[in-house]
């Protein structure tokens, strides 16, 4: 059974909608699939849909925009209560400053000779709950001022390009606290993807953050070379956390994240979703069922 617990869809920066993310994950031979757009759970009712009518199974999860101690992690949680209220407020917050986000990304394209309008932008995130620089690339790529989304990150809107802005993440910890309190699980997304060296999360870290509640690290994730799959592997079986792997699939709009490229082994499937259980119990609230596989 192969599984992959991380995908994107329109309701986020993905560019299936879920419907059409659950063929494409039954297409490539998955077992389960997880959504998990970004910062949204808007998706959940039609991928679980979907997963029943073709018989695959599905994890309702999201990606949550989070710092800790002045780094971005992205914090996957699974199986929570989307109607926690502080968890919901968090998420409120975080959409209301992707949203704002938008129109300060068109001013600096604007002062870079870049003509392009916070229409164009809301014209590729129709269906997007959760509005993020990929699309402000899809009105770039549709002006014709880059060829792709990688070459508008590259030129524009990565870290240090002209029309990057930041915006408001939550904290890690709290956001690990408000996932579990919520009776989901939280795993940490590509833990060194992109980070250099000398500001990746260590054994200690990740220690400080299981003992908020941490269930588990995305070890196997294209961001993570083979030595840094090692590495990891290694830390997560000494403190004890599930081990995850996944593809970070975002339809047509990243390129090398196909679905299943990276799996979770079936063991530590079932742990996490042993965790979910007891996370669930112990919160007294209602949770979302994972559709099993047929
Ligand atoms: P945001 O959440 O708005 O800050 O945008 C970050 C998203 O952009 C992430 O989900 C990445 O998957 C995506 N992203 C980052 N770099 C690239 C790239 N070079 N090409 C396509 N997508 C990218
Ligand atoms: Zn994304
Ligand atoms: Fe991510
Ligand atoms: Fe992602």
């Amino acid at each position: 059974m192969r599984i992959d617990l991380h995908t994107h869809s329109r309701v986020s920066d993905g560019t299936d909608t879920p419907t059409e993310l659950v063929h494409a994950a039954r297409a490539a031979g998955l077992g389960v699939v997880a959504l998990t757009d970004h910062d949204a759970t808007d998706g959940w009712a039609e991928a679980a849909a979907a997963a029943r009518e073709v018989g695959i199974g599905l994890v309702p999860g999201l990606e949550l925009s989070t710092h800790y101690h002045g780094r971005g992690v992205h914090l996957l949680g699974y199986l929570h209560d989307p109607t926690y209220a502080p968890l919901r407020a968090e998420i409120d917050r975080i959409l209301g400053g992707r949203d704002a986000r938008v129109a300060h990304m068109v001013a600096k394209l604007n002062e870079s000779g870049v003509a392009v309008t916070v229409d164009d932008v809301r014209a590729e995130s129709t269906d997007a709950v959760s509005t993020g620089r990929p699309h402000v690339a899809d009105a770039l790529v549709k002006l014709g001022v880059v060829a792709d989304r990688d070459e508008a990150f590259e030129h524009y809107l990565s870290w240090g390009r002209p029309a990057f802005v930041g915006r408001y993440a939550s904290e890690l910890v709290q956001t690990i606290r408000s996932v579990s309190e919520a009776g989901g699980v939280a795993v940490i997304a590509h833990p060194w993807g992109r980070s250099g060296e000398a500001s990746r999360l260590r054994e200690e870290d990740f220690a400080a953050l299981q003992a908020a509640g941490l269930t588990g690290l995305e070890v196997d994730h294209q961001d993570h070379s083979p030595a840094m799959r090692a590495d990891l592997r290694a830390i997560a079986t000494n403190l004890g956390l599930v081990v995850t792997g996944s593809s970070d699939y975002h339809g047509l709009g990243k390129k090398g994240h196909d679905l299943g490229v990276n799996t979770t082994a079936p063991d530590q499937f079932a742990l996490l979703l042993e965790r979910a259980a007891a996370s669930a119990a112990a919160s007294g609230r209602r949770t979302p069922e994972a559709v099993l596989p047929r």
